[in-house]
């Protein structure tokens, strides 16, 4: 293994990294209390029971529709990101941590490298390297962390979380058929229902193929030649190397000239048409309400035919919960085989968010509340809960110095619903004092007794 080469210490680096400053006493440790990075949380209980609760519901879903869990690197090289997701786009151009990793002693050179701010990529990049196709249609999901450089603001944040999934092979396997466009967006649904999530409205496009795209980003520039002088400098630089990405713009003075411009649905061929109004028949025929909106182009260059997005009432102003859309060249993109493909991605902040679910509706209270009492009980306690805890029943435990009267008040702040009272007495006799702490109710069982009686 080669080695690495020692990083050069810059000056004032540790300054920068230990915080220590150079004070006429010499240097001194900077001893602030060091916070979160703007734009990144930490998750607490009793929250994260709620997050927990929607992974395992998504989870269970998915082996539902025969999907199974990928997890690739959180960070990739940064080419990978700018082939796919596009140079022209606010992701790369503006959104990503990306930095120089070391040169290494072996010669091997510098490489760019970059926080995932999307899977999509490094799922494909994953598929092509693995050679999945060997395996017909894969149908792939991931949990996981994303980074992206954005203002931070309620439901955006600077790492936040995504549910995805990508269903990618052989066009012969049947990847490129609307009837898994339709697939995706009827288990999008049926998630959305089941979490109880209400007032979710699904948008639909298509962006066409490359040959509409290219015809259509003509079009745009034409149409857009005598407007952008009057618009951002962003959308100039746009309409200049990638007018699609227009529709990205969020200045609101610029929305009344981007309403003039021509619209996709106006240059789509006929097998492009086609592929769209069966997405929608078979959406009409599951029974999963849509809305066509022809604005939506999604902020990704890897999109062609269907694109789509799930918005939520209740979000304000980040009000997408989720997108998605069919990717059939980002393979080839990539350097691997034609392989279409189609996928989504939800943001899981915002669906926790929309989920507006108290913690205490999903989080398991511990059952019992083991309280040795006196000297030496501890050993007996640790075999009872070992004991109780394989049923499986969440046993929390005590300890022997504390007074009876403190084990009650710990027992009742954790809400557990029985206390166990173990003593020296109770271990001799094999019976143990346990008190319901909803009813009050006291009773001695036999140790083997006790699982079925906390379970029930
Ligand atoms: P995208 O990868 O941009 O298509 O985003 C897919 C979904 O991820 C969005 O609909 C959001 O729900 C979520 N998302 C994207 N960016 C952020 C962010 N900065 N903070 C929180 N959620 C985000």
């Amino acid at each position: 293994m080669p080695e690495e080469a020692a990083p050069a210490e810059p000056r004032g680096w540790r300054a920068l990294v230990l915080g220590e400053r150079t004070t006429p006493r010499g240097r001194e440790a900077d001893t602030a209390v060091i916070k979160a990075i703007r734009g990144t949380r930490d998750l607490l209980p009793p929250e994260t029971a709620v997050w927990n609760f929607v992974e395992a519901e998504v989870r269970d879903l998915f082996r539902a529709y025969n999907f199974q869990e990928i997890r690739t690197p959180i960070f990739e090289e940064t080419q990978l990101f700018a082939r796919s997701v596009g140079e022209e786009t606010d992701i790369v151009g503006k959104e990503m941590y990306s930095w120089e990793d070391r040169t290494r002693r072996d010669g091997e050179r510098a490489q760019s490298l970059t926080l995932r701010p999307e899977n999509t990529a490094g799922v494909v990049r994953a598929y092509i390297e693995h050679k999945l196709w060997e395996r017909g249609l894969n149908k792939l999901y991931y949990i996981g962390p994303q980074f992206r450089r954005e203002r931070p603001q309620k439901g955006r944040y600077r790492q936040f979380y995504q549910i995805g999934a990508e269903v990618i092979g052989p066009a012969s396997a049947g990847s490129e058929s609307a009837a898994r466009d339709a697939e995706i967006l009827e288990l999008l649904a049926t998630l959305l229902d089941r979490l109880g999530i209400e007032d979710w409205h699904l948008q639909l496009n298509s962006i066409g193929c490359s040959a509409d795209r290219a015809r259509y980003n003509e079009a745009l520039q034409e149409a857009l030649a005598p407007l952008a002088a009057k618009m951002c400098a962003d959308c100039q630089r746009r309409a200049m190397r990638n007018p699609l990405r227009v529709f990205d713009c969020k200045v609101p003075e610029d929305q009344p000239r981007i309403e003039t411009l021509p619209r996709m649905s106006q240059y789509l061929d006929e097998p492009c048409r086609k592929h769209f109004e069966q997405v929608q028949e078979i959406l009409s025929a599951v029974g999963v309400p849509f809305a066509l909106n022809d604005r939506l182009v999604r902020g990704l260059d890897y999109y062609t035919r269907t694109a789509f997005e799930f918005t939520h009432g209740a979000l304000g102003a980040q009000n997408a919960i989720l997108g998605g859309g069919r990717y059939d060249g980002l393979s080839e993109l990539l350097g691997g085989p034609k392989a279409p493909g189609i996928g989504f991605a939800i943001g899981e902040d915002r669906l926790v968010l929309a989920l507006n679910r108290p913690a205490e509706s999903v989080q398991r209270k511990p059952d019992v509340y083991i309280a040795p009492l006196g000297p030496g009980m501890n050993s007996e306690a640790a075999r009872l809960a070992r004991e109780l805890r394989c049923h499986p029943i969440v046993a929390e435990l005590g300890d022997e110095s504390f007074r009876l009267k403190k084990s009650f008040e710990t027992a009742t702040k954790l809400g557990a619903r029985y206390i166990l009272i173990v003593g020296e007495k109770e271990v001799k006799s094999d019976a143990f004092a346990l008190k319901n702490l909803e009813s009050g109710e006291q009773v001695l069982v036999p140790r083997t007794e006790l699982p079925p009686r906390l379970r029930s």
